[in-house]
């Protein structure tokens, strides 16, 4: 029954900029201090007050405009959005209109199915956030509702696609890939569960070949990416229900139950003029010449894509390993810092993807705080290649450096771990083992040639896993084939 109709999706993104200070006032935007501590006349909407745009946001919302292949408006204009809320005490949010800063971008995603696609940005606007209404939430305000207004007049970028998805998946990959890129960009925290990342989601279905659109539902702030999944999918399953059924869809706000992970309707879905925009006649109009947004270019970080490419040129590792080893740009650069350092591309790969993000993981901490440096792990790589340690051995500086924040050549003087390389030193454990095992040598000379694994263990484990492994096997093979 789905397959008869097509979904449409488009979205509807709200990121919370890093900026230290809120969009129209010098307010801090610290996360989780005392309710009411960061507030002052301009966010607290006091009568008289003025705001005064924060010329970061600005810059911000220029360099994620240009990320996404958006044109920079040379004037730009704030309205008024006027609503009733208690947690929004001008009675009006300040946000953009009619001329919004940036328009007419683009994303290209991967899908599952198609190769490459684009979805196109309509538009990315800057405005303020409102505060924050909380009911009964602790034990001493259960029957009351109070307002906090730290939120309030935090810099926000709405960035708005074209309805240009046509499945769950291809909305995902979108917002995981816009994710990566104000993360990238350092504009936004990406944290969805502090909600510095959140997303609407307009939902509809037509049947294949109409050209118009269905009627759609917008599905309200969804705070994860499998909750954006699992909502999209119950709403286009919903809607084709209640078509086929001979009912009609109707242009509402639903809210996303992740406990049923079902939606239900909120409120019937206001119209723009609902708001009555005007022109905010508190700000000038924002003008941006060319040497602004060349300034901001010049500070435009090489973007996940780019990356990929790159370290798959330069450093000769495949598609997979960088889409790994990009997904953070952290992560990024510590791999990047290795490779600069030691130069193998695919062996630093390997340590970073495997030793390094298993650490981590482990601790549950981020990148920046490994107790390995890329000079440690360079380091250590270069006593493998020079045949100080094997790569066996190298686990366990590994592990060392990690503990104790040595780096590789005192830990391997310390515990004395450096390679055996001395070929009489070798030859003597092996003429020693061979005595042990007659009988293994015999089914060695008999054809059984496995068992000379056996005796590479049995080496290794003599030398304390210092024997220089090549070596062994040379000679093992040398003696038995005598
Ligand atoms: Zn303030």
């Amino acid at each position: 029954m789905i397959s008869k109709y097509e979904t449409v999706i488009g979205l509807e993104v709200h990121v919370q900029l890093t900026t230290d200070t809120k969009i129209f006032c010098g307010c801090s935007t610290r996360f989780g201090e005392a309710p009411n501590s960061q507030t002052c006349p301009v966010c607290l909407g006091l009568p008289g007050a003025l705001p005064v745009l924060n010329r970061k946001v600005v810059d911000f919302a220029i360099l994620t405009g240009l990320a996404t292949n958006c044109s920079i408006a040379p004037r730009s204009i704030f309205a008024r959005k006027n609503y009733f809320y208690p947690d929004l005490p001008k009675g009006y949010q300040i946000s953009q209109y009619e001329l919004p800063i940036c328009e007419h971008g683009r994303l290209d995603i991967e899908t599952e199915e198609g190769g490459p696609k684009s979805i196109g940005i309509t538009r990315i606007h800057m405005e303020e956030d409102a505060g924050k209404s909380m009911h009964g939430e602790t034990p001493e305000t259960v029957n009351s509702s109070l307002v906090d207004l730290n939120r309030a007049c935090t810099p926000l970028l709405e960035i708005v696609s074209e309805p240009d998805m046509r499945s769950a998946d291809e909305a995902i990959a979108y917002l995981k890939k816009l994710h990566q890129i104000v993360v990238y960009l350092g504009v936004c925290d990406g944290s969805m569960e502090q909600g510095s990342f959140r997303c609407d989601a307009n939902v509809s279905v037509r049947p294949h070949g109409q050209a118009r659109f269905g009627t759609r539902a917008e599905i309200k702030n969804i705070n994860s990416f499998r909750f954006i999944k699992q909502a999209i999918e119950y709403e286009v399953e919903r809607q084709v229900e209640l078509i086929e059924d001979g009912g009609h869809v109707v242009q509402e706000t639903r809210l996303f139950d992740p406990d049923t992970g079902m939606t239900r309707s909120m409120r019937g879905k206001e119209e723009a003029h609902d708001y009555r925009y005007f022109p905010d006649p508190d700000l000038v109009p924002l003008v941006i010449k060319e040497d602004w947004i060349e300034r901001v270019r010049t500070r435009m970080p090489e973007l996940p894509e780019a990356k990929m490419e790159r370290f798959m040129r330069d450093y000769g590792i495949p598609a997979y390993d960088a889409e790994v080893l990009t997904a953070d740009r952290p992560l990024a650069e510590y791999y990047d810092a290795c490779v600069k350092l030691h130069g193998g591309g695919k062996i630093c790969a390997n340590w970073v993807m495997g030793e390094v993000t298993r650490g981590l993981n482990e601790q549950g901490i981020a990148i920046a705080d490994c107790p390995v440096t890329p000079e440690m792990l360079a380091g250590m790589l270069k006593r493998i290649d020079d045949n100080t340690i094997s790569g066996k051995i190298a686990k366990k500086v590994f592990d060392a450096m990690w503990s104790t924040g040595k780096d590789a050549d005192t830990i391997i003087e310390e515990q004395g771990l450096k390679q055996v390389t001395d070929t009489g030193a070798i030859e003597a454990m092996v003429d020693e083992i061979l005595a042990a095992n007659p009988d293994q040598v015999e089914e060695f000379r008999g054809g059984k040639e496995k068992v000379l694994g056996f005796f590479v263990g049995q080496v290794m484990k003599a030398s304390k896993g210092k024997a220089n492994p090549g070596m062994v096997n040379e000679l093992l093979r040398k003696k038995l084939q005598d």
